[in-house]
């Protein structure tokens, strides 16, 4: 049999069901593992805690798949994990979206799996070794209970690495009949890039917080800073936004939100897209006297590992100084973090700091989060990463 046992005192996480365990955890291996295989884990005295994927090169050398002894590992497991994340996410949905989170990895008891539906495609992650082991059983019960046009694989983002991967960029199961797929969120029409596009080609975690700008946006003239496709920028203009300035650095992301505004029949002439660096662009904006109604500051991770946290919290604060420097009285600042690394509360005091700078004063108005699909286990605090504010001058 094939199975860690761990040194005493550090099975404690899996009595919580914290799905990982660390390398620094194991006293001992037993069996001879490949990689991905089933293992149980034991404490010190060989009770059963769990069984999970093994990964030897990673520090996480096993991810937890089940903590019942009796689970059996195989293909109907899968089944009907995928089964019921799908029915427990359709009910979060309506008529007038498309798309949504499948599987959310440890959320969604599938650690290192991430299943995103876009309209009648899937477009997968295999993060992790165990993901990846699995990975055409995982295909096939995909199209046992999607039926899907086509299932294509991310698989190119850097963790792999971590695991011992190499990256991938691949069709997995039929084909994509157009280079770009086109999905339906809060009403709203979107061409996906799942191919070339960031991540599996759109930030699906920001469906709720899109509507709620969509809420602030009659008559306002926005800022929608790291816009990437135009997410936020096309609810607002359906909602009734006089004017949309998008700043992205990839040329390719602002081309495609110019198409979602002719997919959405918006007239070009409320969209000015500049290509730049947010932070230098917002220090001219401050220099020329530029106001907006409403802002939306939504930048990548700055915050990678634990050692990056300082500069990255600096980078926060000068972003959001910016901002307030150029909202009109009354103005709206939706912001956001998406570094799981940073706490809310750190990127609230963050916030302060960046409005006392600027010289503003400024309500919380709301508070914000990832999209229910992409909900957060309370065994696995981990999960959640997406933070935002809605401020007011
Ligand atoms: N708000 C978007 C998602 C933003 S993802 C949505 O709703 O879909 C972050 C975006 O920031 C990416 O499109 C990336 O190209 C862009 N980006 C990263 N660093 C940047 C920088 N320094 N200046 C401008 N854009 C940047």
């Amino acid at each position: 049999m094939n199975a860690v046992i761990l040194k005493k005192g550090r099975e404690s996480s899996l009595y919580r069901n914290h799905p990982w365990v660390f390398s620094g955890a194991i006293q001992e291996l037993k069996g001879n593992p490949v990689s991905g295989e089933t293992v149980d884990v034991l404490s010190f005295k060989n009770e059963f805690l769990a069984k999970g994927s093994y990964s030897p090169k990673s520090q996480m050398t096993v991810r937890v798949l089940s903590f019942d002894k009796n689970e059996i590992i195989d293909e109907n497991f899968f089944y009907q994990k995928i089964k019921s994340a799908k029915m427990k996410k359709e009910l979060l949905m309506d008529e007038f979206s498309n798309s949504y989170r499948v599987i959310f990895g440890e959320s969604d008891g599938l650690p290192g799996l991430i299943i995103d539906k876009y309209n009648h495609v899937l477009v997968c992650q295999f993060l992790s070794a165990g993901a990846e082991y699995w990975k055409e059983i995982i295909v096939q019960q995909l199209i046992n209970i999607f039926n899907p046009v086509c299932i294509y694989e991310r698989s190119d983002a850097d963790v792999r690495k971590k695991e011992g991967l190499g990256l991938i960029k691949q069709s997995l199961y039929g084909e994509l009949k157009n280079e770009v797929i086109e999905i339906l969120e809060n009403g709203c029409k979107y061409f996906v890039d799942v191919i070339n596009g960031h991540k599996t080609g759109f930030y699906l975690d920001q469906k709720v917080n899109r509507a709620l700008v969509g809420n602030y946006a009659e008559n306002k003239n926005i800022l929608n800073c790291f816009s990437y496709t135009g997410g936020f920028s096309i609810t607002a203009l359906n909602n009734g936004a006089v004017s949309v300035t998008n700043i992205d650095s990839s040329s390719n992301a602002l081309k495609l939100l110019l198409k979602n505004c002719e997919l959405n029949n918006i007239s070009s002439g409320k969209i000015i897209n500049v290509q730049g660096n947010v932070f230098n662009i917002l220090r001219e904006y401050v220099n020329e006297g530029k106001k907006f109604d409403v802002i939306i500051l939504d930048p990548p991770k700055l915050v990678e590992s634990a050692g990056q946290l300082t500069k990255g919290a600096r980078a926060y604060k000068d972003l959001n100084m910016t901002a307030f420097k150029l909202l009109n009285e009354n103005g709206i600042l939706f912001t956001f973090s998406c570094s799981g690394l940073l706490s809310a509360e750190l990127f609230q005091k963050i916030v302060f700091d960046a409005s006392a700078d600027a010289k503003i004063n400024a309500q919380i108005i709301g508070r914000m989060s990832q999209s229910p699909d992409h909900g957060v286990s309370l065994n696995f605090p981990e999960a959640w990463y997406l933070k935002g504010l809605v401020c007011r001058v």
